[in-house]
């Protein structure tokens, strides 16, 4: 048998199962990356909701690239098996408050009926950092082929970008209210950075629009859109529509072959496609919802005013320890992080990695990183996740710079060093460089892979070479302490070229 509505019944007394009649249940958010994170998350939040009686909030699942996640789930209802893991065991739930799923790539159409459903007053989105498309100065990649599909190609997009500026132009001249946008990726200040994104981008639309009415090569539908001043969809992007921040946290690992036997015999039925993931859970909201929102703050989210703080610190301290556990811990030979972090080198390394980021956060934020940074110790600790060092590597270029390269220029700027902070930058580039070597080929992947490639085959000198890895990923561009940075990077490179994390370590007095 396979999981579904139907089997909900049959299920182990043990396993929980959607509290509320999941046919009573209307949708009211559509999210756009469906993947594991996302239904670890926000989608077990909004289950809490729906249980408390508040059935407008269904969500529709929409995946931008594979169809892997709709064609796992939709035999089952949208029903998928969330387990929850720790030391003390495991907890499983089945989680109902995924309603549809819907492939962006098959059907276009189906995902912008659901972007201008008056019924959709909340987009949410989990695409990966890489997916914003931030040229290296951090601007809109207006070159990105799928940028430029979309541009030519409004009313069958391709990015989020695309199915966000469409949407928001089709409710406006239909009198539909703007959604709110929520970013659940881990970017910097992430809404306020989307806004941005997305207002650069309907900047360009808008202006094509113009040239095409100019040229009168205008086609009929548009024509009816620009009449109704869709031609300046910037500025309502801009000023009406609302684009809270947030801050995300669960740690969850890409599933496992041996995952899915585990769950199927606790279940008694087949899940294609259960996710992993640990008790803590944490979301942190900017409050600004103008089309109207769940009532989160009832199930354990906190809405803010201003998230910056919160997610500094997850940034900073979370997800940086993370990468630095990912790339020493692979080139230390460790598959996973709790075995990294069971190791004394890198243990002792992360706690100067946090003990160096802390003077970095604000210090007006009534946080306490002290019991933050113990928590996380647990949390890395716990050896039932099994979380992938190599899926914690992928998009280093991406990810480094708000969790590493961030904080090592505020030390800088503080008059401090950054000696571990750089060393983490320099273990990426090592981690990089030692795959086909010491790592197998593709071991993790990162949108700079080609050009990385291409760079070290030219056994430029370490510095050179460090500089040239900064300009290609943007690190520090512009500021004034790039160079000392760039230096920091070279002499940890230089000690890792010698003889990896034990000369690297050994030259910080940890070993
Ligand atoms: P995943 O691989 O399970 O899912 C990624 C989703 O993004 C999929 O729907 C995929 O189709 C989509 N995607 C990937 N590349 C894309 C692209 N170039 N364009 C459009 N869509 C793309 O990964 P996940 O664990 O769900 O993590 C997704 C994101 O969630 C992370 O990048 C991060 O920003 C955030 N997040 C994850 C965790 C975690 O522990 N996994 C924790 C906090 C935040």
């Amino acid at each position: 048998g396979r999981l579904s509505d139907s089997a909900l019944p049959s299920l182990p007394s043990e396993v929980l199962v959607p509290a509320y009649d999941r046919a009573s249940i209307t949708p009211g958010i559509v999210h756009l990356g469906v993947g594991a994170f996302h239904r670890a998350h926000q989608a077990a939040y909004v289950d809490a909701c729906l249980a408390a009686g508040e059935s407008d909030w269904g969500i529709i699942g929409v995946s931008l690239r594979s169809p892997d996640t709709r064609d796992a789930l939709a035999p089952q209802d949208g029903l998928y098996t969330l387990a929850i893991r720790d030391s003390a065991g495991e907890q499983l739930e089945v989680v109902g408050s995924i309603l549809s799923l819907l492939v962006a790539p098959e059907n276009p159409d189906a995902v912008l009926a659901a972007l201008t459903d008056p019924r959709t007053r909340i987009v949410t989105l989990t695409i990966t950092e890489k997916a914003y498309l931030r040229a290296a100065d951090g601007t809109l990649d207006g070159a990105h082929p799928d940028i430029v599909h979309d541009l030519a190609n409004p009313g069958s997009p391709k990015t989020a970008h695309g199915f966000l500026a469409e949407a928001l132009a089709r409710r406006r001249a239909a009198g539909t209210p703007a959604f709110t946008v929520l970013c659940c990726d881990n970017l910097p200040a992430n809404g306020a950075t989307l806004h941005r994104l997305l207002i650069e981008y309907a900047k360009l639309r808008d202006s094509r629009l113009i040239r095409q009415d100019d040229a009168g090569l205008i086609r009929q539908d548009d024509a009816r859109l620009a009449r109704q001043g869709d031609a300046d969809l910037a500025r309502h992007i801009a000023d009406d529509v609302a684009f809270p921040s947030s801050m995300v946290d669960r740690i969850v690992p890409a599933t496992t072959d041996a995952d899915r036997a585990r769950v199927a015999q606790q279940l008694g039925l087949e899940d294609a496609w259960p996710v992993m993931t640990e008790p803590f859970r944490q979301w942190v909201i900017e409050d600004r919802f103008p089309a109207g929102r769940p009532a989160w703050e009832k199930f354990g989210v906190t809405m803010v005013e201003d998230v910056g703080p919160f997610e500094d610190m997850k940034l900073r301290l979370l997800n940086g320890a993370h990468s630095g556990i990912a790339y020493l811990g692979l080139l230390s030979g460790h598959a996973t992080v709790d075995r990294a972090f069971a190791d004394p080198s890198i243990r002792q390394f992360v706690d100067w990695l946090w003990a160096e980021a802390i003077p970095t956060l604000p210090q007006d934020a009534g946080l306490d990183p002290i019991p933050y940074t113990a928590e996380l110790a647990d949390r890395f600790s716990n050896t039932a996740l099994a979380h992938r060092t190599a899926q914690i590597a992928n998009d280093g270029s991406q990810k480094l710079p708000q969790r590493i390269v961030a904080s090592a220029l505020a030390r800088f700027e503080a008059g401090l060093l950054p000696e571990h902070l750089s060393l983490v930058v320099a273990a990426w580039i090592a981690a990089c460089a030692a795959r086909g070597k010491t790592l197998p080929e593709g071991h993790f992947t990162d949108p700079l892979d080609a050009a990385l490639a291409d760079l070290f085959s030219r056994n430029l000198p370490t510095a050179q070479m460090t500089a040239a890895v900064f300009d290609l990923a943007g690190f520090a561009k512009g500021h004034p302490e790039r160079r000392k940075l760039i230096e920091f990077v070279a002499t940890h490179l230089v000690h890792f070229k010698q003889g990896g994390p034990k000369v690297a370590f050994a030259a910080l007095g940890i070993g």
